[in-house]
């Protein structure tokens, strides 16, 4: 403290995690704030308050999105009548019980199940955990609707809470582009984009995975949406746009969505050279006419970095392009202004000559 001129200020009430580079992270800047169950409950209601017009689309969607909705290290999906809870800092981890209590009170939920079995709890010294938190144990697969089809999840085992929640507004995007294509879906998952092309008019779907257990649910969610079996290849996407690129095959349109590629500034040059590697193949594998959706989540990656990224794989694939839509996380994985690390989600949809 400087001797004398110090005056001790209220800055906000922060979370403090001791072992991790984010030292405090911010729950309130409002002094007279009480950090306890009743906080918490009227920070989970109003979130969830806030994304009621998705109601009208879907029965599932993301209900706190950490700092964006004030509550830092919290992530809450909901799936039906299922909420999966995902703790990564210390400070959330501190309130699991009010956290729990607050999403079982919400309507119409019978179970929350939590999956902090994340990668940054490390960061915190926290250990990964999984499992039941209140109600009802969900079953293996919990189907949700969205925009009229339907999926099944597997929010205990899945990527992330089980399903790419962030990507609504481009699988509607997706819609309006796939009418009489052959349809590439890469880094596919459980093959949401290859349901909507598939049941949009898409003359033939092709999936690509790494993971065998995700496209065999891939493949579950064309047959319950009544679309016919598509192609799923099991194998590490950059070989296989090479292989495809050897074999001749062509497509008219290809997603391309690959996996968080950039974790951190180090391995920034690293990552920016995989996404330039994908999207040239990808370009070199689409017909004259054809649509590149390409996504990059890597919060590191600026929305303007991305495009760069795109015009340079465009350039060195001699195909001419323009962008005619981008795409970002849905509205239910809010941007905070004042936290602009919140945004991390960017797709390119490219139209090649
Ligand atoms: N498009 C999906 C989400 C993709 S998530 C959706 O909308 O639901 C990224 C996916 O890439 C994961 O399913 C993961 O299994 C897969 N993946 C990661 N590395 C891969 C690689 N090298 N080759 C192929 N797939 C990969």
């Amino acid at each position: 403290m400087l001797e004398g001129s110090a005056t001790l200020r209220f800055l906000g009430w922060a979370a403090y995690s001791p072992s991790s580079k984010i030292r405090a992270r911010v729950w309130s800047f409002d002094e007279t704030d009480v950090i306890d169950g009743a906080f918490i409950a009227t920070r989970v209601a109003e979130s969830a308050a806030r994304r009621r017009s998705l109601a009208a689309r879907t029965d599932a969607c993301r209900l706190v999105f950490s700092e964006s909705d004030g509550l830092p290290g919290v992530i809450a999906d909901r799936y039906g009548p299922f909420v999966v809870l995902e703790l990564t800092s210390v400070g959330a981890d501190r309130w699991r019980g009010e956290l729990t209590a607050a999403f079982a009170a919400l309507d119409g939920v019978a179970g929350v199940f939590e999956r902090s079995d994340v990668e940054v709890r490390d960061r915190e010294s926290l250990e990964r955990r999984t499992g039941l938190l209140h109600g009802e144990d969900p079953p293996e697969h919990v189907e949700i609707t969205e925009d009229g089809l339907r999926y099944a999840v597997d929010l205990r085992a899945g990527h992330k809470t089980g399903f790419y929640l962030d990507q609504r507004e481009s699988r509607l995007a997706l819609a309006r582009l796939v009418d009489g294509r052959r349809v590439l879906n890469v880094f596919a998952f459980t093959g949401a984009f290859g349901v909507v092309a598939s049941s949009h008019g898409a003359t033939e779907v092709t999936q690509v995975d790494s993971s065998a257990p995700a496209l065999a649910l891939a493949a579950r969610n064309l047959e319950i949406n009544g679309c016919a079996p598509s192609a799923m290849t099991v194998a590490d996407a950059f070989s296989e746009l090479r292989r495809l690129r050897a074999a001749g095959q062509r497509f008219d349109l290809i997603v391309l969505d690959p996996p968080k590629l950039a974790h951190h500034t180090k391995g920034l040059d690293r990552a920016t050279r995989a996404y330039k590697d994908a999207n040239l193949v990808a370009a070199q594998l689409l017909n004259p006419g054809g649509v590149l959706v390409t996504f990059s989540c890597s919060g590191l990656v600026s929305e303007d970095l991305f495009q760069k990224v795109v015009a340079g794989a465009m350039l060195d694939a001699r195909r001419d392009a323009r962008i005619v839509g981008r795409l970002h996380q849905a509205s239910d994985h809010p941007v905070h202004l004042a936290v602009p690390e919140t945004a991390y989600l960017k797709g390119l949809v490219c139209e090649l000559s």
